[in-house]
């Protein structure tokens, strides 16, 4: 086996395995928005990176402990950036395998709803860490748009209450201290067992559960293809490892 294989031969022999699959599974991280201008949260010019103050917003032992913590956070969710983002050509590209029949289910590590908005069913799309553009209440569990939530910030409320128990509102997002939903966890994993080629795109790889979906699929049978910027600890499993820019390599790769 000759290390070298040259990155173009290689882009056209994952093109057509795609050609080939039936039941194509993607994963996709944070490096799949950023050329949508949604900052990478670990990145050198991640979030937490450059304000310590977003990682205790993340935090739910912070955000339930101190209304300081939410009145920041909800400052924060004003401001965020995937309210205006638009998907991106590699969002787009998904989207195309859907339409051509192979796309089996997205798992997503991100909450931008992004996928979504670039026209993939909502329901083959898995939101491991939850969505954005949804408000819960940790007291009673109401669900709704984040949007009618922020009008109220703007408005002039600083920590909004829930409407129907006065308990304390927050995105409906997995925050660090937070229990992942076991039902969405068991369906990514799934998914993986039952795919014939898993296209993880722009995650490090380094979260788990979701991580695991990775050797899963490759135990199961599957051709494993890793498109991401830094290595990850699947490199060696995976059939095919492409280092090149999401939005110029995917939508190649998709087409029919
Ligand atoms: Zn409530």
């Amino acid at each position: 086996m000759t290390q070298a294989v040259r990155s173009d031969v290689k882009l056209d022999r994952v093109r057509e395995w795609i050609a080939e699959a039936k039941r194509v599974v993607v994963l996709t991280g944070a490096g799949i928005s950023t050329d949508s201008g949604i900052p990478d949260f670990r990145g050198p010019q991640g979030v937490w990176t450059l304000n310590p103050k977003a990682e205790q917003m993340s935090d739910i032992r912070y955000y339930v402990a101190d209304p300081e913590v939410r009145r920041l956070s909800w400052q924060s969710r004003l401001a965020h950036p995937a309210w205006t983002a638009r998907p991106n050509l590699g969002h787009q590209a998904i989207a195309s395998l859907e339409k051509r029949g192979k796309l089996y289910a997205l798992i997503t590590q991100n909450i931008d709803g992004l996928h979504q908005r670039a026209g993939i069913a909502p329901e083959l799309v898995i939101e491991v860490h939850g969505n954005l553009h949804q408000a819960v209440c940790l007291s009673c569990g109401w669900r709704g748009p984040m949007q009618g939530v922020l009008d109220r910030v703007r408005a002039g409320e600083e920590d909004p209450a829930c409407g129907e128990c006065d308990g304390i509102l927050k995105s409906d997002t997995i925050s660090f201290g937070q229990a992942l939903i076991p039902q969405v966890i068991e369906r990514a994993l799934r998914v993986a067992a039952e795919c014939d080629l898993l296209l993880a795109v722009g995650s490090t790889l380094q979260v788990y559960p979701v991580a695991g979906a990775v050797p899963l699929a490759k135990d199961a049978g599957a051709r494993v293809v890793i498109m991401n910027a830094q290595p990850t600890q699947f490199d060696d499993i995976a059939d095919a490892v492409l280092r090149m820019r999401i939005g110029e390599a995917l939508p190649f790769l998709c087409a029919a």
